[in-house]
């Protein structure tokens, strides 16, 4: 079994379920008393989100090149970043580390495309649905993406960092995210990715006019499945 190199905190809310999810993944896999090896370098969060706010990506860059390559020295196979947003420092972290990363985006890409579905809404930060580290890859596979409008990517992304990276869970904000799913799928939208790792706590299949892609759940499952590739 290959060991998972896992950046976790981002927010650690949602690093419970990669964890959870990888274990179970891999003892449904090879049965008995079977548990994934994992080395994780959790993140304080704070730092991240400070840096997010001035703009200083360089700064969040450092962290997690820092992490990975942590990761890699002491053994790591292959990096998963636990989070969406990051991912638009891979080609930083790169540079650093000789060890692959399991993309999240082309792990969403893969599974939508498997069920023969061509457009897809897409909900995340205000990076990950304004700048083209996830959209350009999910493009790259052949989907068309629908976004929410400028007015309701604030809402999703306020939601994000105010609420669910916090553990707070809302029944008002998803009557919310209902209702962006629903105009998604009034633009065309066959299913929704949900493309950051907390969305998952708010939005649930139940909740969703669409199928629902969670990334948190189809990245773990992915990274489990690495380990035994
Ligand atoms: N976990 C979130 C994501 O998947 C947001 C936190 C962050 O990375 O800034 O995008």
């Amino acid at each position: 079994m290959k060991t998972i190199g896992l950046i976790g905190g981002i927010s650690w809310e949602s690093t419970v379920t990669y964890y959870e999810i990888i274990n179970t993944e891999i003892a449904k896999s090879l049965g008995g008393f079977h548990s994934a090896k994992i080395l994780m370098f959790n993140v304080d969060f704070a730092e991240l989100e400070e840096n997010m706010k001035n703009g200083y990506w360089e700064g969040n860059a450092v962290i997690l090149a820092d992490a990975a390559s942590r990761l890699e020295k002491a053994g790591a196979d292959y990096i998963v970043i636990a989070t969406n947003t990051m991912h638009k420092l891979v080609p930083e972290i790169e540079k650093i580390i000789r060890i692959p990363i399991l993309h999240i985006a082309d792990v969403a890409a893969g599974a939508v495309k498997k069920d023969g579905i061509s457009k897809v809404g897409l909900l995340g930060t205000k990076f990950t649905l304004t700048q083209d580290f996830v959209t350009k890859r999910l493009k790259n596979a052949g989907l068309e993406v629908v976004l929410p409008d400028g007015k309701d990517i604030e809402l999703v992304n306020d939601v994000i960092f105010n609420e669910l990276c916090l553990g707070k869970v809302l029944d008002t904000s998803r009557d919310e995210y209902k209702r962006i799913i629903g105009k998604m799928k009034e633009a065309g939208a066959e299913a929704v990715i949900l493309g950051c790792t907390e969305i998952g706590m708010l939005i649930k299949e139940e909740d969703s006019p669409i199928p629902t892609y969670d990334t948190t759940i189809l990245h773990a499952q992915a990274a489990a499945k690495e380990a035994l590739n």
